[in-house]
C-alpha cells in the first residue's frame, strides 16, 4: 500500500478488499461515505452528488455519501436493484486520533431485516440449491421469522426441479456455486460464492457448530449430503453478512416436496395464482381475490398456502372445518377479524427484538399487540376450533405484557438515539439522572427572569446556540450595567453575548446528564430485549396460530361474501362440479352475469375436448376447474353450488402462447417443451389443462401434435389422467368416436338476425364454427378487411379456394386418412424419454418428409 496514504484511506483500503463484491458504506461523522467505484456506482443509482477527497498529497478519489439518518432508504434502492451493502460502522474511541471501524453486517436481498425494506406480505428468503448428480436439495431461510427448511429429492432434470422449487418460494436472493449453471431463469437476485464453501465438510461442520449437536441424526439430515450442504451453506453465509440473524435461528425443518400439489412456473403463471400475467399485479389473481386476512404473518402465510395446496386428505378436511366453523358464525367471525387489526407483526417483531434488531416503537408494537390477544381470544370463544384453545390460555404473554408496561412510556420514540425510551419509576439510576437533568434545565429556564431582575436590564435575553450553548444576550445601550460574573463571548451589531461560569455548569449538567439516560436507556432497552427474546418461542407459536386462524377466518370471509360452497375432497379420481364459477372472472365482469357451468367427468371419461368460437369462455372454464380443484385442496370453499373433486397430486397447464419468450427460445419452442414435460411427469392423479397446444405452428403440425398428445394421455398406462383440453381445430373432434375415454364439448353461440350472442354455456357436443372474423369485428378490425375476410371464408368453405389452403372437414380429415405412416412414428415414439429438443427435431424431419403433400 502506498506509503503516503492518509490513514484513514489506509483503514478503508484494508476494509474494503474483505468486501470486494459489495459496497462499502462507510461511517465518516455523519455521512456514510463511499469511494472510487463504488462512488460511481452510488451516485449514478442513487443520484447523489459525486465529489471527490484527499487521500495522499496530490491524489484525490471519487466519493458520494449520504447523511446517515437516511441510509436506511437509499441502501433499500441499492438492494432492490440487486447490490449488496456493507455497513462499516465506527466503534469504540479513537486511537491515535484515527476511529476504529469495522463492517457490522453486509446487507443482500435476502438478509434484509428493515421494515421498511420489506414487503409486509412476504416471506423474504435467502435460498440455495445444491446439485449432486440425480440428487437436489433446497434449503431456504427468512431471517425475519426465523423458518429454515431444506428438502431433498431425486430428479432426471436439475434445471427444471430447482426451478420449479424456487419459483414455488419465490426467494429474494439466491447462493449459487460459482460458475454454476443449473438454475440459469427463475426469481431472486442471484450470489455466486466460492465452491469450497459447498464442501460436504465445511457444511456439515456449520451445521453441527450452529446446532450445537454432535450428529446430524435427530434433524433428518443424516446420509443426506445434498441437503446438508445447501443448509451448511446458508449458516456460513449468515455469519458471514448477518451473525446476528443466526441467534433466531434456533431450528431447521426438512420438508417433502409430496406434502404438497407441485405447480411448475408455467402452471402458476398460467392460473394466475398470485399476479396476474399481463400486469404482475396481485389484483385479479387468486390471491388478490382470497386475500381477506388481516395480518401481515397471514398474508403471508395465505400466499403459502395458494402455491402449496395439500394432498394430505386429513389436512385438508381440517382445514376445511376450521374454515366451515368461521363460516356458520357470521357475528364470531367479524369479531375475530376485528380484533386483528390491533395486532402488529407478532412474528417479525418477534425476531427482531430475539436478534437485537428492534427499536423501542417495535417493543410498543409488541406491547399494544399481546394486550389486544384477550380480545382475540374472547371473539373465537364460542367456536369449535381446537388451536384457539392455546390463544385462550389466561395467561398468554401476561408477564411479557407487564414488563412491557412497567419499562416502556405509551409512545416511545422511535429510535435509541433519542431519549424517553423508559418509562419513570422503572429504574431509579434512571430517574436520579433524569431529576438532575430536569432541575438543571429548570435552573436555566429561570435564568432569565432572575438576571433581569437581579440586573435591571429589561432586555436581557438568555438563548442557545450550537457553538457556544447557553449564553446571556444584552442590548448595546445595556452593557454597561452587566455584573461582573458576565464574561463577554460574541460580539454583534446590536448588543453583546456573555456567559457565567455557573451557567456553564448547569450546561455541563444538562448536556452530560442527555448522554447519560442516553446510555442508561440503551442498557435498560437491550436488556428488556434480551428478556423478552427469552420467551421469542412462545411468541411465535401464538404468531403462527394467529396467521392460521386469519387464514382460515378470509377463507370464511371469502365464501360467505361471494357464495362458495364446502367442496367434498375425495381420494377417488372423480371431478363432479355443478355450477362453477371462475373465482376471478366473476369478481371482474362489468355488468354481465357469469354464467356458471358444470364440470361432471362421466363414468368412463379422462378427456374433455372443448371447441368453440374465440373470445366464448373456453380458456375461462379451464382455468376455473384447475382453480377449483387447487382452492379445494387448500381448504377453502369454491364458487360453486356443488363440488365434489378427487384428490388432485398435481395440476399441469399449458395455457396459450404468453408472454414468456425465454432467451433463445420461440414461443412455439416453449410450448413444445411445458408440453413434454406434462406429457413426462404427470400420473393418473394429475389434472390436465390444455388451452389450445399447437396454436404456435401450422394448422396440419398443430393438429398432429394435438392428435397424437390426446391419443399418448388416453392410452399410456402411466397417465389416463383427467384432462381438459380447448381447441380451434375441430378434427378433433373425431378422437371421441375412435377413444372411448375422450367427450366432446362446445360452448353454445346463438345467432340472432346476423349478430352473435356468446352464451357461456358448455355443452356437449363439438362446435362447427369458430367465429374468428366475429370476433375480429368486435376488436374494431377495419370494416373492410372484414368484409374481405368473409369473403374469403365463404369461397373456402365452397372449396373454391384451389385445394391450397383448404380448411373445411374433408382436408382436415385427409390429413388422417393419409397419414397412416406418420402415425406410426408417432405412436412408436417413447414420449417419456425423449428430451423437447429431440421432439422439435423430429417435428422439423416430419414437416420436411410430410409437409410436401399439403
Ligand atoms: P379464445 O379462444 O379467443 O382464447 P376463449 O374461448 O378462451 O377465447 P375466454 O378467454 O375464456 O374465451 O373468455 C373471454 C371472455 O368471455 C372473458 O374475458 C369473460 O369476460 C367472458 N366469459 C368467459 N366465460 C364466461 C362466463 N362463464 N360467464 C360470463 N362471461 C364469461
Amino acid at each position: 500500500m502506498d506509503d503516503d496514504l492518509t490513514p484513514i484511506r489506509r483503514q478503508y483500503l484494508e476494509i474494503k478488499e474483505k468486501y470486494p463484491h459489495a459496497l462499502l458504506f462507510f461511517r465518516l461523522g455523519d455521512f456514510y461515505e463511499t469511494f472510487d467505484a463504488d462512488a460511481e456506482t452510488a451516485s449514478r443509482e442513487l443520484d447523489i452528488v459525486l465529489t471527490s477527497r484527499n487521500v495522499a498529497k496530490g491524489s484525490r478519489i471519487p466519493m458520494a455519501g449520504i447523511p446517515y439518518h437516511a441510509a436506511e432508504t437509499y441502501i433499500g434502492r441499492l438492494i432492490q436493484r440487486g447490490y449488496h451493502v456493507a455497513v462499516c460502522d465506527q466503534v469504540g474511541e479513537p486511537i491515535n486520533g484515527l476511529m476504529p471501524r469495522r463492517v457490522t453486517r453486509v446487507i443482500t436481498p435476502g438478509t434484509v431485516v428493515e421494515p421498511g425494506m420489506l414487503s409486509p406480505t412476504r416471506n423474504n428468503y435467502l435460498a440455495c440449491p445444491v446439485v449432486q448428480g440425480r440428487r437436489i436439495a433446497v434449503a431456504f431461510v427468512d431471517i425475519t421469522t426465523g423458518e429454515f427448511r431444506v428438502t431433498e429429492f431425486e430428479t432426471d432434470d436439475a434445471v427444471h426441479a430447482v426451478r420449479e422449487e424456487l419459483t414455488r418460494l419465490g426467494p429474494a436472493e439466491v447462493l449459487l456455486p460459482e460458475g454454476a449453471d443449473f438454475y440459469p431463469e427463475g426469481p431472486g437476485a442471484r450470489t455466486a460464492w466460492p465452491v469450497w464453501r459447498f464442501e460436504a465438510g465445511r457444511c456439515e461442520q456449520a451445521l453441527l457448530h450452529h446446532f450445537e449437536s454432535a450428529s446430524l441424526e435427530g434433524f433428518g439430515l443424516a446420509k443426506r449430503s445434498a441437503a446438508v450442504c445447501a443448509a451448511g451453506v446458508l449458516l456460513q453465509y449468515l455469519q458471514e453478512t448477518q451473525p446476528a440473524a443466526l441467534e433466531i435461528i434456533r431450528e431447521i425443518g426438512t420438508y417433502s416436496r409430496s406434502e404438497f400439489m407441485i405447480l411448475d412456473p408455467a402452471t402458476r403463471r398460467g392460473l394466475e395464482l398470485t399476479e396476474t400475467l399481463r400486469t404482475g399485479d396481485e389484483k385479479g389473481s387468486l390471491l388478490g381475490v382470497l386475500d381477506l386476512t388481516v395480518t401481515p404473518m397471514g398474508g403471508r402465510l395465505l400466499r403459502q398456502w395458494i402455491l402449496q395446496p395439500l394432498l394430505d386428505l386429513g389436512k385438508i378436511h381440517m382445514r376445511q372445518a376450521e374454515v366451515q366453523a368461521f363460516f356458520d358464525a357470521g357475528l364470531s367471525r367479524t369479531a375475530f377479524r376485528q380484533s386483528l387489526h390491533g395486532l402488529d407483526d407478532l412474528e417479525r417483531l418477534a425476531n427482531r427484538i430475539g436478534s437485537g434488531n428492534a427499536v423501542p416503537r417495535d417493543l410498543a408494537a409488541l406491547r399494544d399487540s399481546i394486550s389486544n390477544l384477550p380480545k382475540v381470544a374472547e371473539a373465537i370463544d364460542g367456536l369449535t376450533i381446537e388451536k384457539g384453545q392455546a390463544l385462550r390460555a389466561p395467561d398468554l404473554c401476561a408477564d411479557l405484557l407487564d414488563l412491557l408496561h412497567q419499562a416502556l412510556p405509551d409512545d416511545p420514540p422511535a429510535t435509541l438515539s433519542q431519549t424517553g425510551v423508559i418509562r419513570p419509576l422503572y429504574s431509579e439510576e434512571l430517574d436520579r439522572v433524569v431529576e438532575g437533568a430536569r432541575e438543571a434545565r429548570e435552573w436555566i429556564a429561570g435564568l432569565e427572569t432572575k438576571e433581569k431582575s437581579r440586573t435591571g436590564i429589561k432586555t436581557l435575553r438568555v438563548g442557545y446556540n450550537k457553538i457556544f450553548g447557553y449564553y446571556i444576550e444584552v442590548s448595546r445601550g445595556q452593557v454597561q450595567s452587566v455584573p461582573e460574573n458576565y464574561i463577554r463571548k460574541q460580539t454583534l451589531v446590536n448588543g453583546e453575548r456573555y456567559i457565567t461560569p455557573e451557567m456553564k455548569e448547569y450546561e455541563t449538567r444538562v448536556l452530560s446528564a442527555e448522554e447519560q439516560i442516553r446510555e442508561i436507556e440503551s442498557r435498560l432497552f437491550r436488556d428488556l430485549c434480551t428478556r423478552i427474546g427469552a420467551r421469542r418461542n412462545l411468541l411465535l407459536e401464538t404468531a403462527r396460530i394467529i396467521a392460521e386462524l386469519d387464514c382460515v377466518s378470509a377463507l370464511a370471509e371469502v365464501a360467505g361474501k361471494h357464495d362458495y360452497v364446502r367442496p367434498e375432497v375425495v381420494e377417488e379420481e372423480v371431478l363432479d362440479i355443478r355450477e362453477g364459477r371462475h373465482p376471478v372472472v366473476e369478481r371482474f365482469l362489468s355488468g354481465e352475469r357469469f354464467v356458471p357451468n358444470d364440470l361432471t367427468l362421466e363414468e368412463g371419461e379422462i378427456i374433455r375436448v372443448i371447441t368453440g368460437p374465440n373470445m366464448s369462455g373456453k380458456s375461462t372454464y379451464l382455468r376455473q376447474a384447475a382453480l377449483l380443484c387447487l382452492m379445494a385442496q387448500i381448504g377453502s370453499f369454491v364458487p360453486a353450488h356443488s363440488a365434489k373433486v378427487g384428490l388432485v397430486d398435481r395440476i399441469f397447464t399449458r395455457i396459450g402462447a404468453q408472454d414468456e419468450i425465454h432467451a433463445g427460445q420461440s414461443t412455439f419452442m416453449v410450448e413444445m417443451v411445458e408440453t413434454a414435460n406434462i406429457l413426462h411427469h404427470a400420473t393418473g392423479r394429475s389434472l390436465l389443462i390444455f388451452d389450445e397446444v399447437g396454436r404456435g405452428t401450422s394448422t396440419y403440425d398443430g393438429v398432429s401434435i394435438a392428435w397424437a398428445m390426446i391419443e399418448f394421455i388416453h392410452n399410456h398406462p402411466r397417465l389416463r389422467a383427467r384432462t381438459l383440453f380447448a381447441t380451434h381445430y375441430h378434427e378433433l373432434i373425431r378422437l371421441a368416436s375412435m377413444l372411448p375415454g375422450v367427450r366432446n364439448y362446445n360452448v353454445s353461440v346463438a345467432e340472432e338476425r346476423g349478430t352473435v350472442v356468446f352464451l357461456h354455456r358448455i355443452v356437449p357436443g363439438g362446435a362447427d364454427r369458430s367465429y374468428g372474423i366475429h370476433v375480429a369485428q368486435m376488436a374494431g378490425m377495419p370494416r373492410p378487411t372484414i368484409a374481405r375476410a368473409k369473403e374469403i371464408l365463404g369461397e373456402l368453405e365452397s372449396g373454391a379456394g384451389g385445394g391450397k389452403i383448404e380448411m373445411g372437414q374433408p382436408a382436415q380429415l385427409q390429413l388422417f386418412a393419409d397419414a397412416t405412416p406418420l402415425m406410426d412414428e408417432l405412436n412408436a415414439l417413447d414420449l417419456s424419454s425423449m428430451t423437447p429438443l429431440e421432439a422439435l427435431s423430429k417435428l422439423f424431419s416430419w414437416q420436411k418428409k410430410y409437409g410436401s403433400r399439403s
